[in-house]
């Protein structure tokens, strides 16, 4: 089963890996972070109010969620490019305060994903696809948008509304009791689906035009995500675009959106960045060989 396969299968069926331990050092869980009496709040009520630290956590643990179905790729280099373009992006959000994490999965799947609290996570197959740092700017500026709108966190809170909220209380608050788990279950299934459906079409208009302003806050070309959406309308029908397609707005539909919304008033933006030495740099280096679409045939292990 290629990478792909395995991205979209894991999805759809639902079948999470656990989280590698190499993953899990890198992208920590923040889990034990939260503590406390501030976290006694009324039940129910409580997820509705939810508080920064909050949202930090339910993101780690969605993240986990991600990470479970493709893992990091070993490549510090553009782990470290594609952190450092997101965190400036994301200085020039309306939470730039927030602990922003970027990480790049080992997929060739064309996707990225954001998750409440500041983690956003681009593939590979997305990375490989830009071509030009405005590009990357516009992608990560979009997902950046989704989080500075709570718009995952406002998702999951209505696909929970039926859940058991009893146990948000335990669960913010690390303990290892029933309702805590009972809760952290609902929430990562909440969050599979969430994933799966993909959000409102409107929250994607308006993270699209949210993230071209921040791009162009940033000193990047607000068109960067209309070069990234006319690739993906010119080819949509490849196989890595699939779960993209599903969970977006038709791309024709988004740039069109754009168009009216953007009129002529970014044109007045400069000077705009289209592209910068680093860009070239890490599509350059190669540190890492692509892994293998298919584990190789075992050998059968020594005896010690
Ligand atoms: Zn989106």
């Amino acid at each position: 089963m290629n990478a792909i396969r395995a991205l979209r299968s894991a999805l759809t069926l639902g079948v999470l890996l656990a989280l590698p331990a190499a993953a899990q050092a890198q992208f920590p869980n923040i889990g034990g972070l939260i503590k406390g009496a501030q976290n006694v709040k009324k039940l129910g009520d409580s997820f509705r109010k939810i508080g920064e630290e909050e949202e930090i956590k339910i993101g780690g643990d969605l993240a986990s969620v991600i990470l479970g179905t493709a893992p990091l790729l070993a490549d510090p280099g553009k782990q470290r490019y594609v952190n450092r373009l997101g965190r400036w992006l994301a200085l020039h959000s309306d939470r730039p305060d927030l602990p922003w994490k970027f990480g790049v999965l080992n997929t060739t799947d064309v996707n990225a994903f954001s998750m409440p609290g500041g983690y956003v996570l681009i593939t590979r197959g997305m990375l490989d696809r830009m071509r030009s740092e405005a590009e990357l700017a516009g992608v990560l500026a979009h997902e950046i948008a989704h989080v500075a709108r709570k718009d995952h966190l406002n998702a999951l809170q209505n696909g929970m509304r039926d859940s058991a909220l009893g146990g948000f209380t335990e669960y913010v608050g690390g303990g290892s009791g029933g309702l805590g788990a009972a809760f952290k279950t609902a929430l990562i299934n909440a969050g599979k689906t969430m994933f799966i459906r993909g959000l409102d079409k409107d929250d994607e208009y308006d993270a699209d035009r949210m993230g071209v302003v921040i791009a162009a806050r940033s000193g990047y070309s607000p068109y960067g995500l209309v070069g990234v959406l006319q690739t993906l309308s010119a080819t949509p029908d490849e196989k890595g675009f699939a779960l993209m397609n599903k969970t977006h707005p038709l791309p024709v539909d988004r740039i069109d959106r754009l168009d009216r919304a953007m009129g002529t008033r970014l044109d007045a933006v400069s000077p705009v960045v289209e592209d910068l030495p680093s860009f070239g740099q890490m599509r350059a280096a190669r540190a890492t060989p692509a892994a293998p679409a298919q584990p190789v045939r075992r050998r059968p292990r020594r005896k010690s």
